[in-house]
């Protein structure tokens, strides 16, 4: 290839990918044993056999891709970036349901100050960075969204953020709001970011769902959603009390409540839906409404997932089931490569019946279908011309990794976030080498742990920590 021919063609391009093994989760799911992918102005521009790349592209920032396993980037549909990840396993894991949310979580998300929410979003996000997530949908900013959109626009990750609405809690003074403030603060933070940080944050209306919304906040939600071109979601049904609750106030499930009102459709996402029945799945499906499944939470939490949830019956039925990690104590990590594996796995085990979610629809989940539960199918998901350029390349010179024979199979049951080396967001590396390039990772976390024992403090709660410590 001649400068000539470069200039002439215009076949320059800002990074060229060769000799990786390339993973493209398109339509066909092509896989490239020896790929190539040509990336300009934060999108892909060409992908394919990597000698025909070498042919038609040029670059100044080749990377030679023969140690790497290049995947799109994971999508995590359920986060809290803020109220947890400071407190990180500071809630003992032998809580039950209600205390654990009532009297641990809950009352500790209210000693969150903004600096300490704008470490804690950057916490979250380095973990998902780092492990190969290059889009989330959080679960509701606790309380300041100006500081989360700042620390996320600066680390580089894309998001989907909105600030915690419900209105019919009247405990937790910092957090109580009227059906009016909610409205405002969903209001406010769409009106000042409808589109942050070139696009990659994006505020959506999230309401904390369960049985701490009125109808009316549901609906305004929704009609937001729709007026602005975004997705919106909630909380529902992780155990039974949400459908109690339901059926003690309008003798209907959640689900079949939700879409009487209107407030289910393609562009709503709810999380966890364990203890849904075959009416609710049959609403599911119709609307188009999309699940984030939180094996993590279901696990630890104790939600009876793989006794009650029915995952393989939604799947079956066409809803778009995506996966999410919660909440740091309650799924107390943000690898989306494990909760990937988790997914795989449960079903397995618990119908006895190893065709439920092969590895390769569980990394689907992983990808194209958080893409579409970003309302971002067109954008996200895969590794196709004309996607955004976001990529994460995983370290084959890793033991987890060799040898390496079945590429799905590898990833979602022998690797995990520890094997990514290399993740690009909209054609921009924020990870390389194993290290963030945008922040200090190192003063982050010092600032994390610093952070998190002054919310302890202040919270008053006691440590339950079982070992003796000295
Ligand atoms: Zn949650």
């Amino acid at each position: 290839m001649t400068e000539d021919r470069t200039t002439a063609t215009g076949d320059r391009c800002d990074t060229l990918v060769l000799g990786a093994h390339v993973v493209t989760m398109d339509d066909e799911r092509r896989v490239f044993r020896d790929g190539g992918i040509a990336v300009r102005d934060g999108r892909v521009v060409d992908v394919g056999q990597s000698a025909d790349l070498a042919a038609r592209w040029t670059s100044d920032d080749v990377v030679a891709g023969e140690r790497f396993v290049v995947t799109p980037g994971l999508i995590n549909t359920h986060v809290h970036i803020t109220g947890e990840p400071l407190t990180r396993g500071f809630v003992p894991d032998d809580t039950p349901f209600l205390e654990n949310v009532f009297e641990w979580l809950t009352p500790i998300h209210t000693h969150y100050t903004e600096e300490d929410e704008h470490i804690s979003a950057q916490l979250a996000a380095l973990e998902m960075l780092k492990s190969g997530t290059t889009a989330f949908l959080e679960a509701g900013t606790v309380r300041f969204i100006d500081p989360v959109v700042d620390g996320l626009s600066e680390i580089g990750i894309r998001a989907r953020v909105g600030p915690w609405a419900w209105d019919l809690v009247g405990d937790y003074e910092a957090l109580r709001m009227t059906t009016a403030e909610a409205i405002g603060a969903m209001t406010y933070a769409m009106d000042t970011y409808g589109s942050a940080a070139d696009g990659r944050v994006q505020a959506w209306p999230i309401v904390i769902g369960h049985t701490t919304c009125s109808d009316e906040l549901w609906q305004t939600a929704k009609r937001m959603s729709d007026e602005r071109g975004t997705g919106m979601s909630a909380h529902m049904s992780p155990a039974a009390m949400d459908p109690e609750g339901f059926l003690a106030t309008f003798g209907q499930r959640p689900m079949v409540h939700l879409d009487e009102i209107g407030v289910l459709d393609r562009n709503v996402l709810l999380t966890h839906a364990v203890h849904v029945d075959d009416a609710e799945i049959a609403v599911l499906a119709r609307t188009g409404t999309s699940i984030a499944h939180c094996p993590t939470t279901a696990l630890k939490v104790s939600y009876g997932v793989t006794q009650i949830g029915k995952f393989p019956e939604m799947v079956a039925a066409g809803v778009n089931v995506a996966i999410g990690t919660d909440g740091n104590n309650a799924s107390n990590y943000h690898d989306l490569m494990r909760a990937t594996y988790l997914v795989a796995g449960l079903f397995k085990d618990a119908r006895r019946d190893a065709t439920m979610f092969p590895a390769e629809d569980a990394f689907a989940m992983a990808t194209r279908n958080g893409a579409r539960a970003l309302q971002a199918e067109d954008e996200l998901g895969s590794i196709e011309v004309g996607k955004q350029a976001d990529l994460v390349l995983h370290d084959t010179n890793r033991p987890e990794w060799r040898p390496l024979h079945n590429v799905a199979n590898q990833l979602v049951w022998s690797a995990d976030g520890r094997g990514v080396h290399t993740v690009f967001v909209g054609g921009r590396r924020v990870v390389e080498d194993y290290r963030c390039t945008t922040i200090d990772e190192d003063d982050l976390l010092r600032r994390a742990q610093a952070a998190g024992e002054g919310i302890v403090a202040r919270s008053g709660l006691p440590d339950r920590a079982k070992w003796p410590s000295f």
